[in-house]
């Protein structure tokens, strides 16, 4: 395969636009795309004609406008190119109107009270920064979705102001390192974004006969299997012929998509696994891992497989997560997470870096909320993923040099004046001196910091929108600090100073997963939100920072806020239900008829045969059958009991109430489970889960 023509074929990029464009129309688009502003309708009327012969060429006799409304997942409504001409023959049609913006009935959407029944529609605005592409016979234009009044009803909306205001602030401080040090004047940044996507595969004939999977995403059942993940033999292990029939099938999707996927591996659990793009712009990224999470549930039905996308879908074994590379750029491509070579480069690095953990300091609640869901709190915590607590690892090298900032203290041998600001050259982090703890939920990675508290089935929008406006708030205030400053370098030094003294106890090099960590967290004063109920409501109680930077109004933040707890009550409610239907269904069947089959074989075999084995089992199993019907009843009458209407109560009742006993029925299940004859028991065991690919 020839990989460069091929990459990115399906996409409307730089490339096509340069030569399908006329020059002025494609250099007045391009300037639109980097200053972000509004397109301009001739220009529009002019790409979307181009657009659409070349969509035709690949094959496109759709168009969609593709959104990521606030349930995570993403929606598109197709309309044909075709119209009428009059004389009954068919025109292929496409406007500059309907490229940048679409009408969309919002109203099975959810809004959180934000958009008014009777003012059902919503648009879509076309994200001209994030290319166009052909997939499946369509041309997909990647959008942002409003309310008419403007008000944000999906992810996409907040991410883009969220960037504007981290380039906003981010600005400032670069030129004012600019106009002390050098005369170059960056122009804009970027966040940048490389997500880690780890999933699980099950052989689908499998996967079938699992409805926990099929309508809940994670199996609510299931006794531990003989063999877990404790011989560590899975991670980094070779990747079977049929995992690597499918890897190669999906890597090609998506480069034809331009998701540059780059590296795929094996995880930690049986079944598990992982695939990693080359980084780009923010909202891009969150675009290419929304279709790549696609991309591989379409591909593993074409290889018989179901990808599980789900945080948890086997209890006792490892979860799934998304690491959340992320760091700024400017336009010239500069990383400014990069230590760097210069005098220039080091200060304004420990500048950037001391905004970071001052941010992540002050907005952990929000951190904390950006990773909350019913899914995630299976892991967070647990000792496979981060805890509920936010801290900052930056490896003992770097924390080293920074404590002898604060200190005025000697580093290593060299004299402390020599370890001012902008006079030294900062030491370079290899990648192995920072990356070592991978407990860390937030860890400094020698150039960029990984997030990685994320859920695998999230959108990276959300965590992306907290960790830029958080960022662009420190920015804003050292910016206002400096910019009034007469002596830049030496009050430069003091506000690290001032900050890295007031902030360093978020900073924690050691094993998140231990004991002693939840101590001193304590200690320290550091939150610990253990649940999504639990960090819900910090969303609006911390929510200024989003208000005042643009990000979101009150209302958008308050409609989030119902959305996200209406979602965790719900999921755990259809959980709760599909549980009471497999028993009663399934499992009381199953036991039923092999009771059945023992109380024969007892009775045939009368006092003439020994029966105690019969009678050792028959006897646990009515036992443990007694136990069931009391925790299915349990479980029954708190899901028909009325739920207090204030949303966040009755997310307690699901937290506090209905989670405790959906697990107290489970458990007595998966005792069943191991009495019963295998050849009885309705659903395949965990074993077969997670060995099915062979
Ligand atoms: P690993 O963490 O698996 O060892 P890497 O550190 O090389 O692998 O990269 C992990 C992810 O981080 C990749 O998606 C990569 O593109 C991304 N990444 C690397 N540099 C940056 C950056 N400056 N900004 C955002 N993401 C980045
Ligand atoms: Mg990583």
């Amino acid at each position: 395969m020839d990989l460069t023509n091929y990459f990115g074929n399906m996409v409307f990029n730089d490339a096509v636009m340069r030569s399908k464009l006329p020059q002025d129309i494609y250099k007045a688009l391009k300037k639109t795309m980097i200053e972000g502003k509004a397109l301009d309708l001739n220009v529009a009327n002019v790409v979307a004609n181009a657009m659409k012969e070349w969509a035709i060429e690949k094959g496109a006799t759709h168009f969609t406008h593709w959104f990521q409304p606030m349930t995570g997942v993403t929606a598109e409504k197709h309309d044909g190119f075709i119209a009428v001409d009059g004389n009954d023959k068919i025109i292929l049609e496409f406007s500059g109107a309907a490229l940048v913006r679409g009408e969309s009935d919002a109203s099975s959407f959810p809004s959180g009270g934000l958009r008014a029944t009777f003012e059902a529609r919503g648009y879509t605005v076309w994200d001209i920064t994030s290319y166009a592409f052909v997939k499946d016979g369509t041309l997909f234009i990647p959008t942002a979705f409003c309310a008419y009044n403007g008000e944000a009803l999906d992810k996409k909306t907040p991410l883009l102001r969220s960037m504007e205001a981290l380039d906003k602030q981010a600005l400032r401080i670069t030129h004012l390192f600019e106009r002390h040090y050098k005369n170059i004047a960056t122009k804009r940044i970027i966040t940048t974004v490389g997500p880690e996507q780890e999933y699980f595969l099950v052989d689908k004939d499998i996967y079938l006969k699992r409805p926990d999977l099929i309508i809940t995403g994670r199996t609510l059942f299931g006794a531990p299997p003989s063999k877990g993940q404790e011989m560590e033999d899975h991670y980094y292990g070779s990747i079977k012929p049929r995992i690597a029939a499918f890897m190669k099938e999906v890597e090609e999707e998506l480069w034809k998509y331009g998701v540059a996927a780059k590296t795929k591996h094996n995880e930690a659990a049986p079944g598990q696994y992982e695939l990693a793009p080359i980084f780009t712009i923010t909202n891009v990224a969150c675009d290419h891992n929304q279709l790549t999470m696609e991309t591989l549930k379409n591909v593993a039905a074409r290889h018989n497989l179901a990808c599980i996308l789900h945080e948890k879908p086997f209890a006792g074994v490892n979860g799934s997560g998304k690491h959340n590379n992320w760091s700024m750029a400017t336009d010239a491509g500069v990383n400014l997470l990069e230590p760097g070579e210069t005098p220039f480069e080091n200060a304004q690095f420990l500048l950037f870096l001391t905004a970071i953990i001052k941010s992540v300091d002050v907005h952990q609640d929000l951190l904390r909320v950006s990773c909350a869901s019913a899914g995630n709190d299976h892991r967070l915590g647990s000792s496979e993923a981060p805890p509920a607590i936010i801290s900052i690892s930056l490896g003992d090298e770097l924390t080293e040099i920074l404590t002898a900032i604060e200190t005025g203290e000697r580093y290593q041998n060299k004299q402390p004046e020599e370890l001012e600001i902008g006079v030294t050259v900062l030491p370079h982090f290899p990648k192995d001196t920072t990356d070592r703890n991978r407990t860390s939920p937030f860890a400094f990675t020698g150039n960029k910091f990984e997030f990685r508290m994320l859920g695998s089935s999230f959108s990276v929008a959300g965590p992306n929108i907290v960790l830029n406006t958080a960022v662009a708030d420190t920015l804003m205030e050292f910016a206002n600090i400096l910019e009034e400053s007469k002596s830049f370098k030496s009050d430069l030094v003091k506000l690290i100073r001032k900050t890295l003294s007031a902030h360093k106890r978020i900073i924690f090099n050691g094993n998140n997963y231990s004991e002693e960590w939840l101590n001193e967290a304590e200690r320290r004063g550091l939150s610990n939100l253990k649940n999504t109920v639990d960090a819900l409501p910090k969303l609006i109680e911390r929510g200024e920072v989003f208000t005042k930077h643009g990000v979101f109004t009150e209302q958008e933040l308050q409609s989030r806020y119902e959305i996200l707890l209406d979602n965790y009550a719900k999921t755990i409610h259809i959980e709760a239900l599909t549980m009471l239907d497999i028993v009663k269904l399934q499992i009381v069947p199953a036991v039923l008829k092999y009771q059945n089959e023992l109380a024969n074989l007892i009775d045939k075999k009368k006092a003439d045969f020994d029966s105690s084995l019969e009678r050792y089992f028959l006897k646990n199993i009515s036992e443990e059958s007694a136990s069931l019907l009391t925790k299915m009843l349990d479980l029954q009458e708190l899901c028909n009991e009325s739920k207090p209407t204030a949303i966040l109560e009755s997310a307690k009742l699901y937290s506090d109430k209905i989670l405790p006993a959906m697990l107290d029925l489970r458990a007595s299940a998966d005792r069943l489970e191991t009495l019963m004859s295998k050849e009885y028991w309705p659903l395949p065991s965990y074993g077969d889960l997670l060995y099915s690919v062979i």
